[in-house]
């Protein structure tokens, strides 16, 4: 009997979020106490970080031409002005679909909660989010693009349907912390269960390399997972088994996020962190014959899509 196959052509459109929300917290590596604001904004503003604390208000589009640095955290900056650690939120926005809003801070970082994107998510749910009158943009992969670091890479395909899986595998030489994957079909509430709330990690033996290089001086158990020689040192323990590697995904997608669109295809990770995160964004913006921008993603399913359908293509 022939299986029956729809092809439909949707459009989404692009979300801001339907309210202020505000809170206050502390920068991991800073330690400043920070008061934070994230506004609605407008169709195609993208996100734009403002900091309030400096005279004119300087404004920082989270787009990866705007990136300073990459050790440790992702940081932004414009004309000498920065704003740092601005995965987690970013991570946040990619994961819940807010294509717009302007997030304003008192200060030079991004407060780091509870060292996941957490906090973020449960605020911008409490508001909720609304339609705006513009399709979203998505970076759609035709051709193979990769970049790598020694044995580190990060390897982005094409893929079979209109969808965004992410494959992420670390090993680090901790005898405690080995191998970790984590693969998974890339949805909001796999965002939300499953990687939103994986929190930041260190290990004890980098604690003092770190203070001494002016990093982590708001570090803690309450904001960090950190790791001894033979133990996991919060009282609590993990959150996940492989509560790691989760977390790395969250960072994967807050630095990805600064493509300006979501990705569809297939991305492979190996040992990445934000350096080579960040090199893969340049690489993409690099090679534009391998990837095409579209609002209108084909989708094949046997059943009739939640999203919203425009157009059903054939039938097989
Ligand atoms: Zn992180």
């Amino acid at each position: 009997m022939a299986h029956l196959l729809l092809h439909y052509k949707r459009m989404n459109m692009q979300q801001t979020l339907r309210n202020v929300i505000e809170f206050s917290g502390i920068g991991l590596h800073t330690g400043c106490a920070v008061n934070m604001r994230i506004l609605p904004s407008g169709e195609n503003t993208g996100i734009t970080f403002v900091r309030k604390d400096i005279p004119g208000s300087p404004e920082i589009k989270a787009v990866s031409s705007n990136v300073v640095a990459t050790s440790y955290a992702t940081s932004l900056g414009l004309k000498g002005v920065t704003v740092s650690t601005v995965e987690h939120i970013l991570s946040a926005f990619y994961g819940l679909g807010v294509d717009n809003a302007v997030v304003e801070l008192d200060g030079p970082e991004v407060p780091i909660m509870d060292g996941s994107a957490s906090h973020f998510v449960n605020m911008i749910e409490s508001v909720g989010l609304s339609w705006l009158a513009a399709p979203r943009k998505y970076i759609v992969i035709k051709r193979p693009i990769k970049v790598a670091d020694r044995d580190k890479y990060v390897l982005l395909l094409p893929a079979d349907e209109a969808e965004f899986t992410i494959d992420y595998s670390i090993d680090f030489s901790h005898p405690f912390l080995t191998k970790q994957s984590f693969s998974k079909l890339f949805s909001r509430d796999v965002f939300r269960q499953e990687v939103g709330n994986a929190r930041t990690f260190g290990f004890l033996r980098d604690v003092e390399m770190l203070r001494a290089n002016g990093l982590a001086k708001g570090g803690s158990l309450h904001n960090a997972v950190v790791i001894g020689d033979t133990e996991i040192l919060n009282e609590d323990g993990l959150r996940y088994p492989d509560e790691f590697v989760r977390h790395k995904v969250l960072d994967m997608m807050g630095d990805i996020s600064l493509l300006g669109a979501p990705v569809i295809g297939r991305l492979i990770a190996h040992r990445s962190g934000h350096g080579l995160n960040h090199k893969l964004v340049k690489e993409i913006l690099k090679r534009p014959g391998r990837w095409e921008l579209t609002d209108t993603v084909v989708s094949e399913s046997s059943e009739e899509p939640q999203s919203i359908q425009i157009e059903k293509m054939a039938t097989v």
